[in-house]
């Protein structure tokens, strides 16, 4: 004989505790007769970060809503560039297109004995490097011609005497201390290098009077190997102008840093050269010549008259 079941015995069933397959009581709680029975509200809420979409879905004759999570997609952030530096790049390139800058004649890669070995070669570019700051291309490009004709290679100046090297080397900047710079510099390279020059940039560094704008152009010029970005006074102020850093820059080796950040390493060789002949042009220190400057429209630090918004 069967026995039915009132709907009411099936409730009370399906609603018991579940007996556990091990003896162990389920929790502490349920496993003592006088625990109390605590319910507890939880508040559903969306997440904070919640990214999916609210939909309306039909259950029974009720109609409930749901979120539906999306697996949310990693986007890695798009790396930080300037807006129109490739349009400013262009007019750049197209204003240094007849070459006439004095970096164009005589700056280090034009400082070369032709008479001498490629090790020699190197150590000029050095030398013309060391002389350059603060000093005009046209003064350095004078005082390596003297150097060149007396005899440039790390042996002749390791010997050659202070008060000499220094008529040779003036008028450029900071003379003196470049006499001493230049002498100690001379007999490392003899003593350590063979007379020739270190072939990385913490090796051009610990050079006396060498920093790393001469040591990033003294890999390019030299070994021609491009590892990071000569950044002069000229390719600071520029850069910093056209706002191709993310906030104003203080000293070139953050310029650098920044430069090197975003901008294709294809352009590093490129744009210390436009640059240094743009800034020597049009783009000058003080009195910019921005009424003749392609850029005139997309520059914010434009001072002609310009429909471009800062
Ligand atoms: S508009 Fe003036 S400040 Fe801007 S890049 Fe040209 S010359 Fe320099």
């Amino acid at each position: 004989m069967s026995t039915v079941r009132s709907p009411y015995f099936k409730r009370l069933r399906s609603s018991a505790p579940k007996k556990s397959k091990s003896n162990a009581p389920l929790t502490p709680a349920l496993d003592s007769k006088k625990a109390k029975v605590t319910r507890t509200k939880v508040k559903l809420e969306p997440q904070d970060s919640f990214s999916g979409k609210f939909t309306g879905t039909k259950s029974n004759s009720h109609e409930t809503k749901a979120y539906v999570n999306r697996k949310e997609v990693k986007q890695e952030n798009p790396k930080w560039e300037p807006v129109l530096w490739k349009k400013q790049l262009a007019n750049i390139r197209k204003m240094r297109q007849s070459k006439d800058a004095p970096v164009d004649t005589m700056g280090c890669e034009k400082c070369k004995g032709e008479n001498y070995s490629e090790k020699d070669k190197r150590f000029h570019t050095l030398v013309s490097l060391m002389l350059s700051s603060q000093t005009k291309d046209q003064v350095t490009h004078a005082a390596m011609l003297r150097l060149i004709e007396h005899g440039l290679t790390a042996e002749t100046v390791s010997r050659i005497p202070d008060e000499q090297l220094g008529k040779l080397i003036y008028p450029v900047g900071f003379w003196k201390k470049k006499v001493i710079y230049l002498k100690k510099t001379a007999h490392i390279l003899k003593e350590e290098y063979d007379g020739d020059i270190p072939d990385d940039i913490d090796g051009l560094v610990k050079l006396p009077g060498v920093g790393p704008k001469m040591a990033y152009l003294a890999m390019t010029c030299a070994w021609n190997k491009v590892v990071g970005i000569g950044v002069d006074v000229h390719v600071h102020r520029i850069a910093n102008r056209l706002k191709w850093v993310k906030s104003r820059t203080k000293l070139p080796e953050s310029t650098r840093k920044e430069l090197e950040d975003w901008l294709p390493q294809s352009y590093w060789r490129e744009v210390n050269w436009l640059l240094v002949g743009f800034g020597q042009q049009i783009c000058l220190p003080v009195s910019p010549r921005c009424s003749d400057c392609l850029n005139k429209d997309i520059c914010p630090s434009s001072t002609a008259k310009t429909k471009m918004h800062k």
